[in-house]
C-alpha cells in the first residue's frame, strides 16, 4: 500500500487569511515595520468582566469535562440570547457549542453533506475562505453564486435560482458578510427563505458579524421568516467577534433537533466538549446583558469611524476604490484599473501579485481577494488603529504612484 494521504485532505488549500495574518504578525516580530489590514479580529482585549468569569472559573472547579454539546447552563443562555435577540425559540437540546463558529460551521457540514450522492453546496462570491474548503472537508461540492459591487454583492433569490440543481443541499448565507460588509435586506432574505422551502435545501446562516453593523442597519435572522425555513435553517454564531474573544474558541449552532443530536454524535468522538472555563466565560458574557451591550456599542461605534475614513481615504487614490461596507470589520478595495500594471518588471496578473508586491514594497500586508473568489479585489480589515489606517493607505497610494 503506498504511503499516501487522503485525496480529501491533498485537495485543501491552508487559511490564507490565517496565513496572512502570521506572515505580518511574524515579520513584526522581527522588526520590520508593517501595518497589517489582514487581521480578521478585533483588535480590542477580551472585556475585563469576562476575563473575570474565565478566573472565576478556574478556582472554583469548572476544570473538567464538560457535556459534549457544552454545558446546559450555556446552551440555555444561548437559547434565552436568540430569543431575546434574534426572536428565534429553541431548547438547550437544538443548541451546540463547538470549538469557535469554524468549527460548528466544520459538524454541519459533515453532518449534511454527503459525498456520494455529490451533494452541493451553494455560496454567494465574494466569500469568506473557509466555507469552500470546508464544504470540501466534508466531501460536498462547492457552488459559487457570483454577485456584483453594483448590487451591494447581494445574493438575491433570482442570483441563486439558476445554480439550483437536484443536488443543491444548502446555500451559506453571511449577513454582515465577510469579506464585503454586505448586510442582506430583509425582503430579500424572505425570497431567499421561499426559494430555500420551495426547492427543499437548507441554509447554513452565519451570523457571527450579526452586532457589527452600522448606518441604523438592523441584522435578520433568515431563521425568523416562517415555520419552515426556521425547521430548514442552521444558525452559526459564536464569541469571537462581538466579544473580541477570538482565543477563546467557543462558537455555537442552533437548528433542528435532528442535525443538533447528529451534530453532537460527532462532536462527542472528535473533539469532546469545548473548553470548560471558556464556556463559563461565554455564559456570563452572554447573561451580562447590560454590560456586554455597552462595551460592544463602544467598539461597533469605534469600528464606525474607522469604516468611513479608511474607504474615503482610498477612494482618495487614483486608481483603487471602496464602497462604504454596512457590518462586520472589512472593506473590498477594487483594485481592477491596476491589473496589468508592472512592479519592479513583474506584471500584476491578479490580486495575488498586488498584495505580494504591496507587502515587498511598502510593508503592507491584505488579503488577496483571490481567497474570496473576488480576484479584482484585495480585502482590508480596519480592526486596526486610525494611526495605521491612515499610514497604511498612505503606503498604498505611495506604491500605486510607482507602478508603470
Ligand atoms: N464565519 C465567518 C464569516 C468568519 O469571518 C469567521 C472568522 N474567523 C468565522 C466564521 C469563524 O470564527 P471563529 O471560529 O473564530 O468563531
Ligand atoms: N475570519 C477571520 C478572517 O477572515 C479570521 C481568520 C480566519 O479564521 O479565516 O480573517
Amino acid at each position: 500500500m503506498p504511503l499516501t494521504l487522503s485525496r480529501r485532505v491533498t485537495a485543501i488549500s491552508p487559511s490564507l487569511t490565517l496565513a496572512i495574518d502570521s506572515k505580518a504578525k511574524e515579520m513584526k516580530q522581527k522588526g520590520l515595520d508593517v501595518v497589517s489590514f489582514g487581521a480578521g479580529e478585533p483588535d480590542f482585549d477580551t472585556p475585563e468582566y469576562i476575563r473575570n468569569a474565565a478566573k472565576y472559573a478556574l478556582d472554583h472547579g469548572m476544570t473538567r469535562y464538560t457535556p459534549a454539546a457544552g454545558t446546559l447552563s450555556l446552551r440555555q443562555a444561548i437559547c434565552d440570547k436568540l430569543e431575546r435577540e434574534n426572536g428565534l425559540h429553541y431548547t438547550p437540546a437544538q443548541i451546540l457549542v463547538c470549538n469557535g463558529a469554524k468549527h460548528a460551521l466544520s459538524n454541519v457540514f459533515h453532518a449534511i453533506v454527503d459525498a456520494a450522492s455529490h451533494d452541493e453546496v451553494l455560496i454567494p462570491t465574494p466569500c469568506w475562505v473557509s466555507y469552500t474548503e470546508l464544504v470540501k472537508c466534508a466531501g460536498g461540492t462547492p457552488v459559487f453564486v457570483p454577485t456584483r459591487e453594483e448590487n451591494n454583492f447581494i445574493a438575491t433569490a433570482e442570483d441563486i435560482l439558476p445554480y439550483v440543481t437536484e443536488r443543491t443541499k444548502a446555500l451559506v448565507l453571511n449577513s454582515p458578510n465577510n469579506p464585503n460588509g454586505c448586510v442582506w435586506p430583509v425582503e430579500e432574505l424572505q425570497k431567499i427563505a421561499d426559494l430555500a422551502v420551495e426547492k427543499g435545501f437548507y441554509v447554513v446562516s452565519d451570523e457571527i458579524y450579526e452586532k457589527l453593523i452600522y448606518d441604523g442597519e438592523k441584522h435578520t435572522s433568515i431563521a425568523t421568516l416562517g415555520e419552515d425555513i426556521f425547521r430548514q435553517t442552521i444558525v452559526i454564531n459564536g464569541m469571537s467577534k462581538a466579544y473580541a474573544m477570538t482565543g477563546w474558541r467557543i462558537g455555537y449552532t442552533a437548528c433542528s433537533l435532528e442535525i443538533a443530536k447528529a451534530m453532537t454524535s460527532y462532536q462527542s468522538h472528535a473533539t469532546s466538549n469545548p473548553n470548560a472555563i471558556a464556556q463559563y466565560a461565554s455564559e456570563i458574557a452572554l447573561r451580562e446583558v447590560e454590560t456586554s451591550d455597552a462595551t460592544i456599542a463602544a467598539m461597533v461605534a469605534e469600528f464606525d469611524r474607522r469604516r468611513k475614513r479608511i474607504v474615503a481615504l482610498i477612494n482618495d487614490v487614483p486608481g483603487i476604490s471602496a464602497s462604504l461596507p454596512k457590518g462586520a470589520f472589512y472593506v473590498m478595495m477594487n483594485i481592477s484599473q491596476l491589473i496589468g500594471k508592472s512592479y519592479n518588471g513583474r506584471v500584476i496578473r491578479g490580486s495575488s501579485d498586488f498584495a505580494d508586491c504591496l507587502l515587498e514594497s511598502e510593508l503592507v500586508a491584505v488579503v488577496p481577494g483571490v481567497a474570496f473568489q473576488a480576484d479584482q479585489y484585495c480585502r482590508l480589515s480596519y480592526a486596526t488603529s486610525m494611526e495605521n489606517i491612515e499610514r497604511g493607505i498612505a503606503r498604498i497610494a505611495a506604491f500605486i504612484a510607482r507602478l508603470s
